[in-house]
């Protein structure tokens, strides 16, 4: 299972994290998903609604995925992921991302943002799909993003 976007929209993604740096940055992704790949059609930048740390957790306010998911399916779309950044800290998912983790089938893409507490740069991207049917057996597994057109 492998994630497509294209480099406009990778190009995007991984920019929110260096503006909103060095607070994590956080969106939903529309798409379309096969047996094989999830692809990427449109991204919707969500606010960070947890300002008390928001530097090291995020949420997305469940009126913004209502609203995600309406938009989505007046295109065609479906929410296929959401993303946020990692300011100074890897690439790689934490104990609070799989927690709040619920979208089975979704891939959840992190950026990695290093910088000066003043002005970041993103590094790694990667993604990680949750598989698993329900809390008991659910999992991150790495996933490889293409890039594509
Ligand atoms: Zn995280």
């Amino acid at each position: 299972m492998s994630l497509q976007l294209s480099q406009d929209l990778y190009d995007q993604l991984r920019a929110h994290g260096e503006e909103t740096y060095p607070n994590e940055c956080c969106g939903i992704m529309l798409g379309k998903s096969t047996e094989t790949t999830i692809r990427v059609e449109a991204l919707i930048r969500a606010g960070n609604t947890r300002t008390d740390s928001a530097h090291n957790r995020y949420h997305i306010a469940p009126q913004e995925l209502i609203k995600a998911q309406r938009e989505g399916r007046k295109a065609g779309l479906d929410i296929v992921g959401f993303y946020h950044s990692h300011p100074d800290h890897p690439a790689q998912w934490s104990i609070t991302d799989f927690n709040e983790a619920h979208w089975f089938g979704c891939a959840y893409v992190i950026t990695a943002v290093d910088g000066d507490k003043t002005t970041g740069k993103s590094t790694l991207t990667n993604s990680f799909l949750l598989t698993g049917t329900g809390e008991e057996d659910k999992a991150f597994a790495n996933q490889p993003i293409e890039i594509i057109g």
